[in-house]
């Protein structure tokens, strides 16, 4: 089986598409991290929420006053970045190639361009951290649908390498405009619910789109139960009679809830919303990175050296995918439309160097997760065998 290293298309750096020019000059920087830890924004929410358009706004924001983020799109399936992406996974993975390849949908391929890309994190870490004095946010962009992230071991492997190394919070980004009803309200409080708590992290709900329609009605329904119960009276259905039982239960959530009414469209709600930021970021250091530590040494080295080596395995089976698919030597270096994982994008001599391997920035990936690495390398496998199988019958001329 080839190594990835000797794979054309995956032995060079990753590749960073933008360098850090604008904030080049380091601790000095307004707005830099100056010796703390870059805060990193892991923005998720359902398809159309809007948070591509949150992150732009966002880093348009920042960039106004000079502290530019550092920004990641993890969607492989976006048509166009309206953001300046430092990293862009478009860049590292060739989603409609791996459709292709792989014979899967639209769905399918990018729960697997993510995966591919989750194998390749700890170099995005890398990255981040020479980074680190040069930015005070890391903005982080998920797919469209929210469960490629939030329900993927991708995900959680992307997650849990942030956070074991940075402060983190997850930004929970709803359309208000389409919240106006109180049963679809309450299903979207409830997911945001279920990210909370699958994440383990500080949580701001953002509510967007306040151009269209303030987000004062959800406060209230929020803040006053009986408002809510009143809003549900009008509905007759059998789903308002559960959503009248699950509100009880989400009182709770609602208690310690960040709410901030925004619109990515005008910008108006950042402020209030980087005051919430702050103060998320505190209460990582306070509650949640003691946590991060505790559960890093329990790590054995023995554990973290497995999880190493089936990430190395998985990576192999990827390079040697690859290298079946992929053209000459004298290709190589041309991201053709064969090349799953390409090579395209601007990496900076710097970023090329080699940085001493950590393994602390995988090693929080619990056993499940591994085995989960495990199990994808099986599955591509699999998946390409099919393919091949497939392609073999097309060849075969049927008889006359
Ligand atoms: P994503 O799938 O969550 O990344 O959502 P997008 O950022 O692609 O936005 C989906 C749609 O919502 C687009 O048509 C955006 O223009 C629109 N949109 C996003 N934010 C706002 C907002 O604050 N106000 C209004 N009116 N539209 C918005
Ligand atoms: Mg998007």
């Amino acid at each position: 089986m080839a190594a990835a290293a000797e794979c054309p298309g995956t032995d060079a750096a990753f590749p960073e598409t933008r360098g850090s020019s604008a904030t080049a000059g380091g601790s000095g920087v307004p707005g830099a991290a100056a010796g703390d830890k870059p805060v990193c924004l892991i923005v998720l929410g359902m398809a159309g929420s809007g948070k591509t358009t949150f992150v732009q706004r966002l880093t348009a924001h920042l960039h106004s006053l000079k502290a530019p983020p550092y920004v990641i799109n993890l969607d492989p399936a976006v048509h166009e970045v309206p953001f300046p992406a430092n990293i862009d996974i478009r860049d590292t993975v060739n989603y409609k190639e791996v459709m292709k390849q792989y014979g899967l949908g639209p769905n399918g391929g990018i729960v697997t361009s993510l995966n591919l890309f989750a194998t390749r994190f700890d170099q995005v870490m890398q990255f981040i951290e020479k980074k680190r004095q040069n930015h005070r946010y890391v903005l982080i962009d998920t797919p469209g649908q929210i469960e490629v992230f939030t329900w993927s071991a991708s995900g959680t492997i992307i997650t849990e390498a942030l956070a074991s190394s940075f402060p983190c919070v997850v930004i929970y980004v709803m359309d208000t405009s389409r919240s106006v009803n109180p049963v679809t309200f309450m299903s979207n409080m409830l997911y945001a619910c279920s990210i909370l708590y699958k994440t383990k992290l500080p949580f701001i709900v953002v509510m967007n789109k306040t151009d269209i329609i303030d987000h004062s009605f959800a406060v209230e329904w929020m803040q006053d139960f009986e408002a809510f119960q009143d809003a549900l009276n009008q509905e007759t259905s059998y789903v308002s009679n559960l959503t009248r039982s699950m509100s009880l239960v989400l009182d709770e959530f609602y208690t310690n809830l960040r709410v901030v009414g925004v619109s990515a469209v005008t910008g108006s709600g950042l402020d209030e919303l980087f005051v919430q930021v702050e103060d998320a970021a505190k209460e990582y250091e306070r509650d949640y990175r003691p946590e991060y530590e505790r559960l890093r040494k329990q790590l054995t080295d023995a554990q973290s050296k497995k999880q190493q080596e089936q990430l190395e395995r998985l990576r192999k089976d990827l390079g040697a995918v690859d290298m079946r698919n992929t053209p000459s030597t004298d290709e190589a270096n041309i991201a053709g439309p064969s090349d799953l994982i390409m090579t395209r994008g601007n990496p900076d001599e710097e970023d090329e160097e080699a940085v001493d391997s950590d393994t602390d920035d995988i090693d929080h990936t619990v056993t499940e997760e591994s085995k989960e690495t495990e199990a994808f390398g099986n599955f591509l496998k699999e998946r390409m065998e099919v393919v091949q199988v497939r392609n073999r019958k097309c060849m075969i001329p049927e008889d006359p």
